[in-house]
């Protein structure tokens, strides 16, 4: 008997672990850890929560079941080796030093019990270490990367194991609840979870909305993304169905504006495997920038305007909007995302880790490679960063990205009957005009063109030049 343990891969198709050729039946598990349990958040427990209950139905209707325990996941993985007679335990490698740490004092008292660790490259096309520079060292620019990566050649999806090799447990344990895990209920609305929530997703957005991804995708009102970051980063799709689709979809390709689109696709989910790579190779980023100035970045402190920031108050339309996107759909489009970090990072001039831990709590979607990567991206701390010099106009990217401010008023409902020129020139408008105009949204708390000055001093002194 061979334990399956699921973490990230709540799927149970392409899922190379959960196939490991070997004759022995597999029984799949799930440990709820409350080491884990305590760096996540009611959007994502919730989501993972939809998804086993998805998946366990899947074992269920094959005369199996999901295994689901509570406890450390080395003492409760030895145990249950122990109880069901298992001789090995596979699971999908972890990519995060905190993951890998806990993969190691697993497979320690694993081997304490005399049972085997199989554990298995899943979560990306190519594994840290595989697509490095010519001297062999990882790349610290994504182009490069993305170079060698885009022309790879990359593994076909598995099919899920058969009935046959399913074992049973002979008792059920029921999901707990959020309530059970010590959550509260999200504050949003949480998309569905599970593998045919995705595989839906996946097929929805291959149809259509691939071919326009170029154009639109900087668009957050056009909502003409994937929407498969959760799904990415729970396994509730694998990275070779999801590859194999693309594929298709770019063999289907009305013509070469919709082939070079769907490329253009890809090249984001390579984003993906390069802030793996970063974060494998560089543990510390969580917590460390990845670049370092001459001195410390003197960031301020200012509770008030992190305040203001994470409520959607600051009297940025575009950052309010994207702000309050979050807590509404624990999601926020990609193009704000670069919006709201660098309003938090340039213009609050507040320490990028404080927005990395609000989009840690708030996202649906968070995992820490590339949460950290495009958080440090707009810090100008990270990889390919956003050279410091370079700073994002709040107002100037609202009316460029939401020309008509259908986003904003989507998300701004005191700016619902306000005229969108009205709404991109916000912060020129007296006081009596604002009042006038939309009394209940507030006066912006910052002047972007001071804070610029004043964030290009602050990183001058960083760099050792003033
Ligand atoms: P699509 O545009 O349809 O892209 C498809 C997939 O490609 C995504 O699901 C994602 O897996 C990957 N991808 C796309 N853009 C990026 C990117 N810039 N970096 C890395 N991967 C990318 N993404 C997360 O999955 N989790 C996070 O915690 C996260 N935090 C972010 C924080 C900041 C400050 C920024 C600027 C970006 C962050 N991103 C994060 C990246 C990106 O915003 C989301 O992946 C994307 O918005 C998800 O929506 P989608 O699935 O519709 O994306």
């Amino acid at each position: 008997m061979r334990l399956h343990w699921h973490r990230t891969d709540l799927r149970p198709s392409d899922n190379l672990a959960l196939v490991t050729p070997d004759d022995d039946p597999v029984l799949p598990v799930y440990v709820f850890d409350p080491r884990v349990l305590e760096h996540a958040a009611p959007p994502r427990v919730a989501f993972v929560l939809d998804s086993l209950d998805a998946l366990r139905n899947w074992y269920r209707q094959r005369e199996s079941d999901l295994v689901v325990v509570r406890g450390h996941a080395p003492d409760e993985l030895a145990r249950l080796a122990d109880d069901y007679d298992a001789d090995s335990v596979s699971w999908a490698q972890a990519y995060s030093g905190l993951g890998r740490r806990r993969d190691d004092r697993v497979r320690e008292r694993l081997a304490d019990a005399g049972v085997d660790a199989h554990v298995v490259h899943d979560h990306l096309h190519h594994e840290p270490g595989s697509i490095t520079t010519n001297k062999g060292e990882p790349y610290s620019v994504y182009s490069y990367f993305w170079k060698k990566w885009k022309d790879r050649e990359k593994r076909a999806s598995v099919q899920a194991p058969g009935a046959d090799r399913l074992a049973a447990p002979g008792d059920d344990t029921p999901i707990p609840t959020l309530d059970d895990l010590g959550f509260d209920e999200p504050e949003a609305d949480i998309p569905p979870g599970g593998y045919t929530a995705a595989r839906h997703r996946l097929n929805d957005f291959c149809a259509e909305d691939i071919y326009r991804y170029d154009d639109a995708r900087d668009d957050p009102a056009a909502d003409a993304t994937a929407r498969l970051s959760a799904h990415l980063t729970y396994g509730t799709v694998g990275v070779r169905t999801l590859h194999d689709r693309v594929v298709r979809a770019r063999e289907e390709a009305p013509d070469d504006a919709a082939r070079e689109s769907v490329e253009t696709f890809r090249s984001e989910l390579a984003w993906r495997e390069f802030y793996h790579h970063v974060l494998y190779f560089n543990p510390e980023v969580v917590t460390e920038n990845y670049r370092d100035y001459e001195n410390p970045i003197e960031w301020r402190e200012d509770s008030d305007a992190l305040q203001a920031w994470q409520d959607g108050e600051t009297g940025y339309p575009i950052v309010d909007a994207g702000m309050r996107q979050l807590r509404r759909d624990a999601w926020m489009h990609n193009r704000v995302r670069m919006i709201v970090a660098s309003f938090l990072t340039k213009d609050l001039l507040l320490d990028w880790r404080e927005g990395y831990d609000w989009f840690r709590r708030k996202l649906v979607d968070h995992n820490p490679a590339n949460n950290n990567g495009g958080w440090q991206w707009a810090a100008s701390t990270g990889t390919d960063a956003q050279p410091y010099f370079r700073i994002f106009n709040p107002m100037t990217q609202g009316e460029r990205h939401d020309p008509d401010a259908e986003y904003i008023r989507e998300y701004v409902p005191e700016l619902r009957g306000v005229d969108a020129d009205l709404i991109h020139d916000w912060h020129e408008l007296s006081p009596t005009q604002r009042r006038r105009t939309a009394p209940e949204y507030p006066a912006p708390i910052v002047d972007h063109s001071e804070r610029r000055e004043q964030a290009l001093a602050m990183f001058e002194r960083a760099r050792g030049e003033a």
